[in-house]
C-alpha cells in the first residue's frame, strides 16, 4: 500500500509551529460559513498543542474542504492540507469508502500504453464527463497544440479515496500510472488529484484544465472586461507561487474580475467538506457563492470547473460559461 500524500511524512512543519496568528481563517470557506473557530487549522492546531488527538477533533477534520487557500497565507508555512489528510487517516474509514477501497484492491485489467501516443493527455474526472459536449470542446480546444487523448482511467476512485487520506493501493496505482509515463503534458480536472500526482510522475507537465485553456489565444480573446473569471481553487494553491505570476499575467491581458483576493489567494467557490463529497451531508455552497459575487459588476461568470459551473448556476441570473464553452461565445452553456 502506498499513501500518495508522502511528501506529510517528511514535512518540515505541523501543527505545533502555529502561532495563532489566524490569517488562515481571512480566507477558509469553512470559517465563513461556520464562524466556528474549532472548525479552522487555528482552531485544530490549538487543539493538537493542548493533547488532543485525531479523534477529538474528528468533525473539523472531516469539515475541511481541501482547498488549500489557508497554504499560501500560513506565515508558518505548515503543510495544512498534508496535515489535514494526516489526521483524516487517523479516523475510521467512512463506510461509503469501503466498497471503493475494496474494488481499488482488484487486479482489473492492465492499462495499455496510449495506442496512439499523445503529447497531451487529459484527465477529465466525473463532472466533465457527464457533460459530453464541453469535454468535445476541451479536448479539441487541447488538439490545438498537438495530438490530445482522453485518458480512458482518469483516476477519479483515486481522487475520491484521497478525500478521505486513504492509502491507495499500490496495484492501483500502478495501473493508473502505467499509460501516463511519457507523456509531455497532462491536463488534470481535480485539483487534488493533479496536487498529489506531481511528484509521481517529474518528466510530465501537469496542469490544470483552467491554465491548460487560458493559455491559449482563442480562449483569452473570448474573455470580456465584464466577466468574473472563477479560478479553481485546489489546483492554483497546488502550485500557487508559479501561478500567481501566471494568472497575474491573464489579469493584465483579460482586463476581468477574479476571485482573488488581497494576496492572490483564489477564493474557492465550491467549498464541499467529506460527507459533503461523499453524498452524506446536503451541500451548501450558497454563502461562499454569494460572497464571491457581492457587490460586483459583471454580466457573465466564467468557470474553470464543472462544479463550480453548476454551483453558481444556483445563485445566479448571470450567464454562467465553462472556460471551453467561450469559443462558441457561450451559446453552449445555457
Ligand atoms: S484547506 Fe480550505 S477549508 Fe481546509 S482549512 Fe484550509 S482554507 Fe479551510
Ligand atoms: S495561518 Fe498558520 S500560523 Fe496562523 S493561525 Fe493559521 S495555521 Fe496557525
Amino acid at each position: 500500500m502506498l499513501t500518495l500524500a508522502k511528501s506529510t511524512l517528511r514535512a518540515p512543519r505541523d501543527y505545533s509551529a502555529c502561532s495563532g496568528c489566524n490569517l488562515c481563517l481571512l480566507v477558509c470557506p469553512v470559517w465563513r460559513r461556520t464562524h466556528d473557530f474549532s472548525m479552522t487549522p487555528h482552531g485544530r492546531a490549538k487543539a493538537l498543542q493542548f493533547g488532543a488527538d485525531a479523534s477529538d477533533i474528528a468533525a473539523s477534520v472531516q469539515s475541511c474542504t481541501l482547498c488549500a487557500a489557508c497554504e499560501p497565507v500560513c506565515p508558518e508555512e505548515i503543510p495544512l492540507v498534508a496535515m489535514t489528510l494526516d489526521l483524516r487517516r487517523q479516523l475510521p474509514r467512512p463506510a461509503a469508502m469501503a466498497d471503493l477501497l475494496a474494488a481499488m484492491e482488484k487486479p482489473g485489467s492492465p492499462s495499455a500504453a496510449m495506442a496512439v501516443p499523445s503529447a497531451t493527455v487529459l484527465l477529465p474526472g466525473t463532472a466533465l464527463r457527464d457533460r459530453p459536449s464541453t469535454l468535445a470542446r476541451v479536448r479539441a480546444l487541447l488538439q490545438e497544440s498537438g495530438a490530445a487523448a482522453i485518458g480512458a482511467d482518469d483516476g477519479a476512485d483515486i481522487a475520491l479515496a484521497l478525500e478521505a487520506g486513504a492509502a491507495i493501493p499500490q496495484r492501483r496505482l500502478d495501473r493508473f500510472l502505467r499509460p501516463l509515463h511519457g507523456v509531455k503534458k497532462i491536463v488534470v480536472a481535480d485539483g487534488l488529484l493533479l496536487r498529489h500526482m506531481q511528484p509521481l510522475l517529474p518528466g510530465s507537465k501537469i496542469i490544470g484544465v483552467g491554465e491548460a485553456l487560458s493559455g491559449l489565444a482563442a480562449v483569452r480573446s473570448a474573455l470580456r472586461a465584464n466577466d468574473l473569471y472563477v479560478i479553481e481553487a485546489r489546483a492554483y494553491h497546488a502550485d500557487y507561487q508559479r501561478l500567481v505570476r501566471y494568472y497575474d499575467s491573464l489579469r493584465a491581458a483579460a482586463g476581468c474580475a477574479f476571485n482573488l483576493d488581497l494576496q492572490r489567494i483564489a477564493i474557492p467557490a465550491t467549498a464541499r467538506s467529506l460527507p459533503q463529497r461523499l453524498g452524506l451531508d446536503a451541500i451548501d455552497d450558497g454563502v461562499q457563492l454569494r460572497w464571491i459575487l457581492q457587490g460586483r459588476k459583471v454580466t457573465r461568470i466564467v468557470v474553470e470547473s464543472m462544479e463550480d459551473r453548476a454551483a453558481f448556476q444556483g445563485v445566479s441570473a448571470l450567464p454562467v460559461v465553462h472556460l471551453a464553452d467561450l469559443a462558441d461565445d457561450g451559446t453552449s452553456s445555457v
